[in-house]
């Protein structure tokens, strides 16, 4: 008795984020029969804009409430893409451009940092990490196989930015030094800085630009994403729809099709071809379970060998905000080993304890320019 399959396409791409989107769209405009499959109840993957009710406990009846938030993306970087044109199309981008690292640095005891000095050493990093960029391209390339970005540029700034620091603001340059390498941590999403290659930082591209804008979208990135999938047919996309099997052993009982997909609630599904678009970290989890047969060794020793790292957003929501109209944010300047926070109990001047690991990974916080009640921090 042959089997009962759901439906036979010529490609199935499992995972609706924006990479299977994009791959769908593309794959049924060239005439291919193709098949979206999620396991979600919406597309959109790590992009996901959400109303700010939705993650309220309490009731929801403040204006507030009924704002979006991004808990994933929520940038496009630059123009030179079809994202981009996508987007100007259906006029949802907003003319606000964002920046990285804005506000004030602050340390511990409250006292912020000089504006220029931050900007110097910002410049003077920016200049040693545009160097490490030199690496990949250099005829010596398998010279700086073993060194970490970290290393390089902790190094490279003892040697040519310190002694050049007036002996009263070394202490602050080396605080600024260990902020610039937290925000190479969750800008390349790694857990540490020493865990990515110098040899490789010069792969990184912009799209083309000679630097990384940051486009806003006007009522959130999930605008683009339903505006993506509307486009393709509804009968050629499976919500709720977790894949658990994929077999391309070729043995199937149809010669035509060589992918057969099996789903956690009994669907089967086959098709010529099979693109996957999970994580890294999906694929880190589940591969020796989810092909039939075993992916290659050397895919799968790729695939246990690449890091990655997580980015969390925290929004902190007031009631009142504390903060200026105009007020861009506030860098923390403090340094990993310290464990006390410098804040003391009003009453009794007693240290209010240790700062939470959350809190020590994070940058700094920003105002979100659209709801002035809301603090970022990432
Ligand atoms: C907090 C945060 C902020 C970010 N900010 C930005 C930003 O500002 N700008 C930017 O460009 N990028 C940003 N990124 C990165 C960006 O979100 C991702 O690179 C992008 O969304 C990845 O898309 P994808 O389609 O490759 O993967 P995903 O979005 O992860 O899509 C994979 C899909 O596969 C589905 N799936 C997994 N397992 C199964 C299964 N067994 N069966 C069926 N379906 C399955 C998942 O549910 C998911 O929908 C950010 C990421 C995070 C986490």
């Amino acid at each position: 008795i042959s089997e009962k399959s759901e439906s036979e396409d010529d490609v199935i791409v499992l995972g609706a984020g924006l990479a299977g989107i994009g791959a769908t769209l593309t794959l049924q405009k060239a005439g291919f029969r193709t098949r979206l499959i999620e396991a979600k109840n919406q597309p959109g993957g790590r992009i996901r804009t959400v109303p700010m009710e939705s993650l309220c406990l309490d009731n929801c009846a403040n204006p507030i409430d009924k704002v979006i938030i991004e808990a994933g993306a929520q940038w496009l970087h630059g123009k030179q893409n079809q994202l981009y044109m996508e987007a100007l199309e259906i006029d949802v981008l907003s003319q606000e451009l964002s920046d990285e690292g804005l506000g004030s640095y602050t340390k511990d005891d409250g006292r912020i940092l000089d504006d220029f000095f931050v900007k110097m050493i910002d410049f003077k990093i920016g200049e040693i990490l545009e160097e490490c960029e030199t690496f990949y391209f250099a005829e010596n390339l398998e010279e700086f196989r073993n060194l970490s970005v970290e290393e390089f540029l902790r190094e490279k700034f003892e040697k040519s930015v310190m002694p050049s620091i007036e002996p009263d603001k070394k202490e602050d340059a080396r605080l600024l030094l260990e902020w610039h390498i937290r925000f190479q941590v969750i800008d390349n999403a790694c857990l540490k800085l020493s865990e990515v290659s110098a040899r490789d930082w010069g792969q990184y591209s912009f799209n083309g630009e000679n630097c990384q804008t940051h486009i806003n979208f006007k009522n959130g990135f999930g605008k683009l994403i339903n505006s993506l999938v509307s486009k393709i047919p509804s009968n050629s996309m499976e919500y709720n729809c977790e894949v658990i099997k994929i077999d391309y052993g070729g043995d199937l009982e149809d010669g035509m099709y060589k992918v057969r997909i099996e789903t956690a609630d009994g669907r089967v599904f086959k098709a010529r071809h099979c693109i996957i678009t999970f994580s890294l970290g999906v694929l880190k989890a589940s591969m020796k379970t989810l092909f039939e047969p075993q992916l290659p060794g050397p895919l799968q020793s790729l695939i246990e060998a690449y890091g990655f790292g997580t980015i969390n957003k925290i929004y902190l929501k007031y009631e009142n905000p504390w903060w200026d109209n105009d007020w861009e944010g506030v860098q923390f300047i403090y340094n990993d080993e310290m464990a006390v926070i410098g804040i003391k109990d009003q009453g009794t001047g007693a240290p209010l304890g240790s700062r939470p690991k959350w809190l020590t990974t994070g940058c700094g916080l920003f105002s979100r320019e659209i709801e002035q009640k809301l603090l970022n921090l990432i």
